[in-house]
């Protein structure tokens, strides 16, 4: 990929198509002024541990999720043990103790995740977020604080911690958090004697937070799930409309873009103009100086062809050393645009480890007809491209 350079041109193909890999800041610096980004970066790597043991974007997205569910599960453990110590109340307090493990245990989850071992990871998680709420429910709180309702929130979570080839755990942890649930809410189970000594209206707020605890858990895995979603499937868009070596759009690109641009010409009558280049005797650059010499060329080129366009228009690489264009401009101005392309091209000499040499581009131009298709156009520019070879190369003509 040849960096900041080849980037996207066209509106409707979102930028940052290469994102620029940010370092991570070895040492905290509270003046810079980056840090909220940077802090942001840290915590998503942070989050996505254990990631890296698999090139699956769905279960990527799982272990970043269970991370989370983890985090969220040893923070909400944390906060109401500190609260139930605060309180004072001698049940609360037994409840604040019989938490304590599990803040321990929790990390338990980052580490197998960290060790690839993702699958386990899930199970420990649910195992232990089940466990801790039957401890409080059987110990402490009984069914009248409705701790228990936290096994239907689990219940929920169950999809989005398992990934979906292992729909098998994701049904089991469904079924069994379900089936707790019913139970405890059909028996009961009575609270510790001392927990009497609380007013109604602290027990209130204590099972209206235990409520607004398994909504919040679950609206907030939700969204990360569907915010994670959105942001695989754009990152592999990316990956499939792009060219790997120049970061430029690929042939597939150039076809929708193309398509979309045809569909509004016919909305607006608007002027659209198609230009096919290729490099002129490309094949030297290799021969002469290596592959890795031509692939550096085929950047220097598409960054200068990119640099020439306006806004809304796309430069595309259609493949080996062939561009695509699409200029929203009438015939006069498309044939200026191009002859400013080829011009462009040969004036700014392309370097390769000391030695320099002139590159230059023939370009086949098609100014498109009110009701042309896109394989016309794209045929008519590719018999002007033949011409400008056969007529000298380091030209544009038009068809
Ligand atoms: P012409 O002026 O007629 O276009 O001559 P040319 O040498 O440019 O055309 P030709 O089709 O003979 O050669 C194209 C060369 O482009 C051949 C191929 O090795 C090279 N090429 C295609 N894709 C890549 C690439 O990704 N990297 C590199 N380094 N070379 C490539
Ligand atoms: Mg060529
Ligand atoms: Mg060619």
């Amino acid at each position: 990929m040849c960096g900041e350079s080849c980037q996207i041109v066209r509106s409707h193909i979102p930028d940052g198509h290469n994102p620029p890999s940010m370092p991570i800041p070895s040492r905290f610096d509270p003046a810079d002024p980056r840090l909220p980004e940077r802090l942001w970066r840290w915590a998503v790597r942070w989050l996505s541990m254990g990631g890296e043991h698999t090139l699956h974007v769905g279960q990527r997205r799982k272990i970043t999720q269970t991370n989370m569910a983890a985090l969220i599960a040893m923070a909400a453990t944390w906060v109401t043990s500190v609260l139930f110590w605060i309180h004072g109340n001698a049940a609360l307090a037994l409840g604040a103790w019989l938490n304590l493990p599990f803040i321990g245990l929790y990390p338990l989850v980052w580490w197998l995740n960290r060790q690839g071992k993702s699958y386990f990871a899930c199970w420990a998680l649910v195992l232990m977020a089940v466990t801790e709420v039957l401890v409080g429910v059987y110990c402490v709180q009984g069914t009248q604080l409705a701790l228990h309702y936290f096994l239907l929130a689990f219940a929920l979570m169950s999809p989005l911690l398992f990934p979906a080839y292992q729909w098998r755990s994701a049904a089991l942890s469904f079924t069994v958090n379900v089936a707790l649930f019913l139970y405890l809410d059909w028996h009961g189970v009575p609270a510790h004697a001392a927990l009497a000594q609380i007013d109604a209206v602290g027990q209130a707020l204590i099972s209206k937070s235990a409520m607004a605890g398994c909504l919040i858990l679950v609206v907030v895995l939700l969204n990360v799930s569907e915010y994670s979603a959105a942001v695989s499937e754009w990152r592999l868009q990316q990956q499939a409309s792009s060219d790997l070596l120049t970061g430029l759009p690929n042939r597939l690109a150039l076809r929708e873009a193309f398509a979309s641009e045809l569909a509004r010409r016919r909305r607006e009558s608007s002027p659209l103009s198609f230009a096919m280049a290729d490099i002129d005797f490309f094949k030297r650059v290799n021969d002469e100086w290596g592959h890795e010499a031509g692939d550096q060329a085929l950047c220097h080129v598409a960054g200068i062809l990119r640099a020439q366009v306006r806004a809304g228009e796309l430069v595309s690489r259609m493949g080996g050393e062939e561009f695509g264009v699409i200029l929203l401009a009438d015939p006069e101005q498309a044939q200026r645009a191009a002859q400013r392309m080829c011009r462009a091209v040969e004036a700014a000499p392309f370097s390769y480890e000391g030695k320099t040499r002139t590159i230059t581009i023939s370009i086949g131009l098609a100014h498109l007809e009110p009701t042309e298709d896109q394989p016309s156009a794209l045929r008519r520019a590719d018999a002007a491209l033949y011409q400008a070879k056969q007529q000298g190369r380091n030209r544009v003509v038009v068809a």
